[in-house]
């Protein structure tokens, strides 16, 4: 190429031609996709605009541009295989896109990329191929339009435009829904490249599968809606949909055979050869671990940035799985010290400018890192040996895949990931049970409580009510726009029923007792949103004649709300006009620990450091529950500092301001955003405090005016939540009363009990110990004088077998340390004998001691043996050393028995 461009620049130069011709620049969502339940990672620039696609958001711009973080190593889309084993493949990588919503169609879009492609990054000419769509079976109209459009493009060689079938050239984002034929860009990067010219079956040529052309480009058009497997139905507005391969055209332009060879990833790879301290030719003949570590240190870098640290579970399981993988590939070359940390400084680096959620976690991540290696080399050793014996052990049996219980029970117990146990095994041309690894997975979740992965939202039944939210709108009894949902302001609602659902079907009219769901035209229910649970209450009608009891409210698809609950009195019809009313008490309850959750994260990011970020949160009527990253266990004096601190802030009476923002001003005033979280355009912010807010976040929940109305803060718990995650638990308002008031009569009782007053209770309870202690020392004392007494009495009686002493004792409540006082006693007493003693303690517990003089330890008598043998019989166990044993049981009578007839046992 003849101009030289960094990766950055690339990006950059990107986003500005777009943005000449009329884009809005739209930053990068998280990797972690916010309302899209069937999605682990972020894995396309379309994900966040899905909703604008389906037609159930709106935005105020009609072009965008981006550059997307995505993921891909997990589920449908799986590039973890070939990551490492080719120069192509990541599990992180960045997606170039433009967007049309309504606006511009083929004849731009296809201009555009030449233009820039060509024009402006000078890519060779005739050396890019483009495809268009031609359905295979006849059924769909060929995309002829997309083919004229290429013909008008300057200097394009008409042979170079190619159509192709269904598989690589039409778009489906599901069974049904938007679709449309797409054309992609090609770049020829030379015969050379071809990897299959001795394959005498190949033709080389563009989708044939080998490395010499490369796909850069895939513009997508959205022309269709498929209601059905054999039905499309044209679109009213058509949309356009491209994505470019970051990598990829960085790798064109810089003229490298390999991503990995461009400026994004050499400098990592570069790091990992001077640890190695191997040379470059060494690294060029053994390149798969570099590619691997510079791969997966990237990509656990962007995931802890965006909150995914290691876990056990979904997301977590996979910055943990990629770490240890990466960790693994590393020792190949010698790094067997914590290295990732050192990799990712090269990220933050490299990435920060167009992704500054890497610097502001510049810390959590090599933290993070740096913990999880440690954490695996501790167990990596002993994992990889007990694979190598299972790898034995299938060898000589002939078998070449192991048993994915197996392989889940290294990983619970070794820390060995399933795809390390599958490295390993491939290298030996083995195979693993994958399926058998996720079952054993599932199962040991559930058992160990920790339920499905994903919450209530979305699920089962989303596509029953997407459709019937379709049909609602149709039928005009619902806006385009859905319901009319605002809970800030309607806390008592007149409203009409749109629709009604009765066993998963929709109804005209439901009675009572019947357990159903209502839709209403406009509701103030709350819904679980941002960790806030959603609101109950009443739904009336006729003046509380028929009354509905709301249990549960949820949006089980874009648009719709349901009130799940059952009919307490009378019946409902649709087009009824009711009124909603929200358990009002029960609302504010909420809100005062909403509110207070705000005050919470502020205060531990002040008390404990900015690295503190909100992990989980759940804010229920009855407590909030925190959950915040942290590598330890708050001391006691910080869960002090912290919960006084928010009191204070209570009393301070702030007024809460809350403001409608663009997103992008609410970042930039350093307001806080949460992980996962999908925010729109425009923002709701809350603050609190005045001149720069101490507490500023970006929240859809519901709040109290002004911060007095919390009342009291009480943290109740501090624990651990998950590796590097705290989690705090607190309570606030009539909770915090109930709480306080309940200790105050509890310490109230202890006074009444100690005779005291409350300001004395602490010094009385030390007293009173420091008396109990006393008293069981004495008691003690007593016991051990009673009990040399009865050995004293034993000893009169002793047996003389032989010219032996033999004597048995049975004590009781007495102590182990007494009895081996009585053993001593009994080898200085006498010069050749055998004691047994024994101690009750409490019904069926007996304690058992024998001693055997020194003279007779010689001749082969051993007290070891003679207590293994009385245990035994009195239905326990013991042993030790010929010179004193120690055991117990249970049976007294036997022993008393065994006690009289004692010469017989030796
Ligand atoms: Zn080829
Ligand atoms: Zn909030």
């Amino acid at each position: 190429m003849s101009r030289s461009l960094s990766g950055n620049q690339i990006r950059q130069e990107f986003i500005d031609f777009f943005k000449e011709k009329g884009h809005q620049f739209v930053p990068s969502s998280s990797l972690v996709p916010g309302s899209d339940q069937t999605l682990l990672f972020t894995n396309a620039g379309m994900v966040q605009f899905k909703d604008v696609f389906l037609g159930t958001d709106k935005r105020n711009y009609t072009r965008a541009v981006n550059s997307q973080k995505c993921m891909r190593v997990a589920g449908k889309h799986n590039d973890l295989d070939d990551v490492g084993r080719d120069d192509l493949h990541h599990t992180f990588f960045e997606m170039l896109g433009n967007w049309s919503f309504g606006d511009y169609y083929k004849k731009e879009a296809i201009a555009w990329a030449w233009e820039l492609l060509t024009h402006k990054w000078g890519l060779d000419k005739s050396r890019i191929w483009v495809t268009c769509f031609k359905d295979e079976k006849g059924q769909i109209e060929a995309d002829q339009e997309a083919a004229d459009n290429w013909q008008l493009q300057p200097g394009i060689n008409s042979d170079h435009i190619l159509f192709f079938g269904r598989k690589d050239n039409f778009w489906e984002m599901a069974d049904t829904g938007p679709c449309g034929p797409c054309s992609e860009i090609h770049f020829d990067k030379g015969l050379e490249y071809c990897d299959k010219q001795n394959d005498p079956k190949h033709r080389c040529g563009v989708n044939s599968d080998c490395h010499r052309y490369l796909e850069l480009w895939n513009l997508v058009f959205i022309q269709y809606n498929r209601t059905s497997p054999i039905k499309l139905e044209p679109l009213p507005s058509k949309h356009v949909d491209t994505g470019m391969g970051f990598e990829r055209i960085v790798s064109v332009i810089q003229g490298v055979d390999s991503n990995y060879r461009t400026d994004l990833l050499l400098p990592l790879i570069e790091m990992v050869r001077q640890l190695s301290g191997q040379s470059e030719k060494e690294r060029d003949e053994n390149f798969t671990p570099y590619r691997v570590v510079a791969d997966h240190a990237r990509a656990a870098s962007f995931l802890i940035a965006d909150g995914v640290v290691p876990g056990n579970v979904g997301r977590n399981y996979i910055c943990r799985m990629i770490i240890r993988r990466a960790s693994r590939f590393g020792s190949k070359l010698g790094l067997n010290e914590p290295f990732l940390g050192k990799i990712a400084e090269k990220v933050i680096e490299q990435y920060s400018l167009a992704y500054p959620e890497l610097e502001k976690n510049h810390k959590t991540i090599i933290d993070n890192l740096t913990r999880e290696e440690e954490r695996f080399q501790t167990t990596v050793e002993s994992g990889l040996a007990y694979l190598e014996d299972a790898i034995l052990a299938l060898n000589s049996k002939g078998i070449t895949q192991l048993n994915g219980k197996l392989a889940f029970d290294l990983y619970a117990t070794h820390g060995l990931p399933l795809e390390i146990t599958r490295d390993v095994l491939r290298e030996k041309n083995l195979e693993v049970d994958q399926e058998g690894f996720y079952n054993a997975m599932e199962e040991h979740r559930i058992n160990s409580g920790a339920g499905k992965e994903f919450g209530p939202q979305g699920g089962e039944d989303a596509e029953f009510y997407s459709t019937l939210g379709d049909q609602l709108r149709k039928t005009s009894r619902l806006e385009n726009k859905g319901v009319q949902y605002d809970p800030y302001t309607l806390s008592t609602t007149e409203s009409e029923i749109v629709g009604l659902v009765f066993e998963q079907e929709s109804v005209k009219q439901i009675s009572e007792g019947q357990k159903a769901g209502i839709m209403l035209s406009k509701t103030g229910f709350y819904i679980e949103s941002g960790g806030q649970v959603s609101d109950l209450g009443l739904i009336n009608s006729e003046k509380g004649k028929n009354v509905f009891e709301v249990e549960e409210v949820r949006k089980p698809a874009p648009g719709i709300i349901v009130h799940f609950g059952k009919v307490r009195k009378g019946k409902f019809s649709v087009n009824d006009m009711v009124t909603a009313e929200v358990d009002q008490k029960r609302r504010q309850d909420i809100t005062r620990n909403h509110t207070a959750t705000h005050l919470l994260h502020a205060q531990l990011r002040k008390v404990l450091g900015e690295h503190v970020r909100q992990a989980g949160s759940l804010v229920a009527p009855d407590r909030l529950r925190f959950d915040f990253t942290h590598p330890d266990a708050l001391s006691s004096e910080e869960i002090h500092q912290v919960e006084d601190g928010v009191n204070q802030e209570v009393l301070n009476n702030y007024t809460l301001t809350i403001a409608q923002k663009k997103l992008s001003q609410a970042l930039d005033e350093g307001a806080m955003a949460l992980f996962g979280e999908k925010y729109g355009e425009e923002v709701r912010t809350i603050s609190l405090g005045g001149g720069k807010p101490f507490s500023y976040e970006l929240c859809s929940g519901t709040h109290v005016n002004e911060t007095s109305e919390i009342g009291s803060f009480f943290i109740t718990s501090e624990a651990s939540a998950a590796a590097g995650i705290r989690r705090i638990e607190a309570v606030t308002g009539r909770k915090a009363y109930g709480l306080m008031s309940m200790r105050l009569q509890q310490l109230s009782a202890i006074k009444n009990l100690f005779k005291c007053s409350l300001d004395e209770i602490v010094s009385t309870s030390e007293k009173i110990l420091a008396e109990k202690g006393h008293l069981l020392k004495e008691l003690a004392k007593f016991g051990s004088i009673a009990a040399k007494n009865e050995y004293q009495a034993a000893k009169s009686r002793a047996l003389i077998l032989d010219g032996k002493s033999v004597v048995t004792l049975l004590l009781k409540d007495s102590s182990i340390d007494t009895m081996r006082e009585l053993a001593d006693s009994f080898r200085q007493d006498f010069s050749s004998g055998i004691a047994v003693i024994a101690n009750m303690v409490g019904p069926g517990n007996i304690q058992l001691i024998s001693t055997v003089t020194d003279d007779l330890v010689k001749k082969g008598i051993s007290a070891g043996i003679l207590i293994k043998k009385i245990s035994g019989e009195i239905g326990g166990s013991g042993g030790g050393r010929p010179q004193l044993a120690q055991g117990g049981g249970t049976n007294l009578p036997k022993l008393k028995e065994i006690f009289e007839n004692i010469h017989k046992y030796l």
